[in-house]
């Protein structure tokens, strides 16, 4: 084998870093939390997807260790072989509760439940309509499917709807694929216009539900259910590693979608079953969600919150539009401050960092545009709010991007 073969990754590796594009992982030493150390210096958490603060939380701890006395570390195999324990199920029961659809099934993923999902329902003589903003593993998920992929405006159901009226008769099946909450912009996908457009065009939807799981709707249940659509025809899939504090992810649907699914979806057949320990703690994590709404109402008080101070601090300075409208509207934990290439944001994030914020940069390809990624948690308290609007100010102001 020669070695010049692999010359090119180096090669590679150099336009990274000459962009600016580059990542390394730091290494987070405390239990997650709205305070963690980091690479051994303690900072106030903005970069965590555990928005209800249950990844520490001590049930969902007890319960992962009782199922690992139990059940052992590895499922050891496939669910359909020796992969599957009582506790999938009771937290697939649990989910389609939550949900109120008729069934439910856990992936040992998000991502993968994405990317199974996706290529069980479509193929080569099918159509995707994907949404420009979505995540990663739907857009890869509808590459694995070997469908035609055909990209909307963000949010834009307009042309959505022409590129329906355009194609659809083309292809055998249409499935749209959306964040229901975009995971780098924080903003919510139109539902109801999207189900109407499916309604219309005979289409399947399949909304992600990953950063709504447990947030939104009056019982946690999602995005779904904030926008009055429980019980409507469609494909919802979440992941059990966000609010619920857990790893691993979900379908939630009718018991036909199910069923199908167990039989046709590679990335839940062919894949070691979610550990006991994962599925004990995320089953915890969803009685909690239902048991706590306080922690909802928590997390809802900060949002509300932090807009106001942005609000109140933008008034005395001379803020661009750009920024005003992006933090008077945000509708969920998720919220960005927009920067104009990736070294500024770079910058920004390291000077957050310096004054004890770990809130880090989001640069290509992860997304179009450079940003700060800001995530909110229940747990953060009044100071952590305040401390955030007051030090991001003072570097924005320097860095002359206010
Ligand atoms: N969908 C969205 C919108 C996400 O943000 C993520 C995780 N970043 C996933 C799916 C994948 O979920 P998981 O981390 O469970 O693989």
């Amino acid at each position: 084998m020669s070695t010049d073969a692999y010359t090119w990754i180096e090669r590679s590796l150099e336009t990274i870093h000459r962009a600016d594009w580059y990542r390394s992982v730091q290494t987070l030493e405390s239990l997650p939390g709205p305070i963690i150390t980091l690479d051994g210096q303690k900072l106030i958490n903005f970069a965590s997807n555990d928005y209800l603060g249950l990844a520490g939380e001590q049930r969902l701890i007890n319960a992962a260790i009782a199922a690992t006395k139990k059940f052992g570390t590895g499922t050891t195999g496939s669910r359909l072989l020796t992969g599957h324990r009582h506790l999938h199920r009771e937290l697939e029961l649990a989910i389609a509760r939550l949900k109120q659809t008729e069934d439910a099934l856990v992936f040992s993923s998000g991502y993968l439940a994405n990317l199974g999902t996706i290529s069980a329902l479509v193929g080569r003589r099918d159509l995707i309509l994907s949404d420009r903003y979505n995540h990663s593993s739907l857009k890869n998920g509808a590459k694995v499917s070997g469908a035609t992929i055909l990209e909307y405006y963000h949010n834009n159901t307009e042309e959505l709807s022409q590129i329906l009226q355009q194609h659809r008769h083309q292809y055998r099946k249409t499935l749209i694929i959306t964040d229901s909450v975009f995971s780098m912009d924080g903003d919510l996908c139109c539902l109801p216009e999207l189900l109407e457009l499916a309604t219309e065009f005979n289409c399947m939807l399949l909304v992600d539900e990953a950063h709504a799981t447990g947030i939104l709707g009056k019982t946690g249940a999602g995005c779904v259910e904030y926008f009055g659509c429980t019980g409507q025809p469609l494909i919802q899939m979440g992941t059990l590693s966000k609010a619920l504090g857990s790893l691993g992810g979900y379908v939630a649907g009718s018991a036909t979608l199910i069923d199908f699914l167990r039989n046709r979806s590679p990335s839940w057949i062919y894949t070691t079953g979610l550990t006991p320990a994962d599925t004990a703690a995320a089953l915890e994590a969803v009685k909690i969600v239902q048991q706590q709404p306080q922690r909802r109402s928590q997390l809802w008080h900060n949002i509300n919150t932090l807009k106001q101070f942005l609000q109140e601090k933008q008034g005395k300075t001379t803020t661009p539009d750009h920024f005003v409208e992006s933090w008077s509207s945000f509708h969920s934990p998720i919220f960005c401050v927009h920067l104009p290439n990736a070294t500024t944001a770079l910058n920004v994030g390291q000077q957050l960092k310096a004054q004890k914020i770990f809130a880090p940069a989001i640069r290509p390809p992860t997304v179009s545009t450079s940003r700060i990624r800001i995530t909110l948690m229940a747990t953060h308290n009044v100071h952590h709010l305040q401390k955030l609007v007051d030090v991001l100010f003072s570097i924005l102001t320097e860095e002359k991007v206010c």
